[in-house]
């Protein structure tokens, strides 16, 4: 669904005439501007809920200053503290690509004014390229078997102690059917493990029938299958892929994922774009070994590969993985990763990762929001499997009904709004 955003009504034009399509002026945290609302009866002072310029709902003044709490950066800058030669990095990205030491010297910071006029500027140019285009996606777990053995993983083959579930394909169906039908999602991730149990013919029926079912955009998050196999799925209706190299590093992606090769990663997403499938891919903070220089990379990555969306966490060590006394990735350089991010694709959808939320909490929301993230990514798993995707322990789950609320429901217009969004981000990348 489309995150709506809160504004107060200072005038309508022509407010008795019986046109039912009024222009009004509005004013939220940017400033004042002109929009269009099919609502009868709005007068100068009401509060509206508006998205992609067109306010779909009048709401009571308690509930606005709600969801402006949840989205509104909190910190002033002062630009003339700022180094000059951070400021020009900053100013540079408006006309030209960032050169990868500038990517490094933004992502190296730890100045408390650079790391928030990063934030700011990324703010901005989410601004000026996606307006307040928030969106909040769902996610289903439907099988936490997998037959790789990642080093970081609790999923991860050799794990013990984890409780083994499959979905069936009903199930699946109707969990896709419940999120779109009643709680107004309009995208929906379907996650597994490497879980070859599902056939290809399997997972395009399940495909299949959610499309018959549901106007919903399907992403697949199903790991290492091959071409054909997303070749399938692509045309049974799934749309995007949710696929991470996790490390651009090879040396370090070779050690922590036994039998699998960087090459073959890349060669997947490289053919599932040339597929035409909308790719989210994205990286992992805080690998052992891994340096600023690598992390800019992966961020270079993200652009030769033609990611449509970013996803981006911290590492969180997970009880019983060979990784588990290694220390969690940081929340502060997650961050500066998004901004970095939003700062060279500016059209890009990027979420703020459950792993963020996870180390942060509610304050990882907001924060990740307010420095160039533009959507939320929530587990739709049915609440007796949540516990057992566990890919990392303690994932944080929070607040979501209050989001929700402000999520545009059941709406066709939110769907195509989302369409249109997401055919611009396809464009944008190439
Ligand atoms: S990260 Fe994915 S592929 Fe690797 S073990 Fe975990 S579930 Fe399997």
């Amino acid at each position: 669904m489309c995150l709506t955003i809160p504004a107060k009504v200072l005038s309508v034009e022509d407010p008795h005439s019986d046109v039912p399509l009024k222009r009004i002026t509005i004013r939220d945290s940017k400033g004042e501007r002109l929009i269009t609302a099919l609502l009868p009866d709005l007068k100068a002072g009401d509060w509206v809920l508006y998205a992609s310029d067109m306010a779909v709902t009048k709401i009571g003044e308690d509930d606005a200053r709600e969801i402006l709490d949840l989205l509104e950066p909190k910190s002033q800058i002062d630009l003339s503290q700022l180094d000059s030669a951070f400021l020009g990095i900053l100013r540079a990205c408006h006309t030209r690509e960032l050169k990868r030491e500038e990517i490094i010297r933004l992502l190296g910071t730890e100045d408390k004014t650079e790391t928030d006029a990063l934030f700011s500027e990324a703010n901005t140019i989410r601004q000026a390229n996606l307006k307040d285009f928030f969106c909040i996606h769902g996610i289903v777990e439907f099988s936490n078997q997998c037959i790789r053995n990642c080093f970081y993983c609790g999923l991860r083959r050799e794990s013990k102690d984890v409780c083994r579930y499959r979905m069936t394909p009903d199930e699946i169906v109707s969990s896709v059917d419940d999120a779109v039908t009643r709680r107004g999602y309009k995208l929906i991730v379907l996650q597994s493990g490497d879980d070859f149990s599902y056939t290809d013919d399997m997972l395009a029926g399940i495909i299949r029938r959610i499309k018959e079912r549901c106007k919903v955009f399907i992403f697949m998050s199903v790991g290492e299958r091959g071409l054909e196999s997303y070749k399938r799925m692509k045309d049974a209706g799934a749309s995007g892929v949710l696929f991470r190299f996790e490390t651009s590093n090879k040396a370090i992606y070779d050690s922590i994922h036994p039998g699998q090769s960087y090459e073959d990663r890349i060669a997947h997403l490289r053919g599932m774009k040339e597929m035409g499938y909308y790719i989210a891919t994205g990286f992992l903070i805080g690998l052992p070994g891994q340096t600023v220089a690598d992390i800019a990379d992966d961020i270079r990555t993200l652009k030769t590969i033609g990611a449509n969306m970013v996803t981006v966490g911290p590492f969180i060590p997970c009880n019983g993985t060979p990784m588990y006394s290694h220390p969690a990735g940081s929340a502060a350089m997650t961050l500066k990763v998004t901004a970095v991010a939003r700062l060279l694709m500016p059209r890009a959808k990027i979420p703020v990762t459950t792993a963020l939320e996870t180390i942060e909490s509610e304050e990882g929301r907001r924060l990740g929001l307010s420095s160039g993230a533009n959507s939320l990514m929530f587990n739709l798993t049915p609440e007796r499997h949540r516990v057992d995707y566990r890919i990392y322990p303690n994932k944080y789950h929070g607040k979501e009904e209050v989001w929700e609320k402000y999520g545009l429901f059941k709406e066709g217009l939110s769907y195509k709004m989302l369409e249109k969004k997401m055919f611009e981000a396809f464009e944008a990348q190439g």
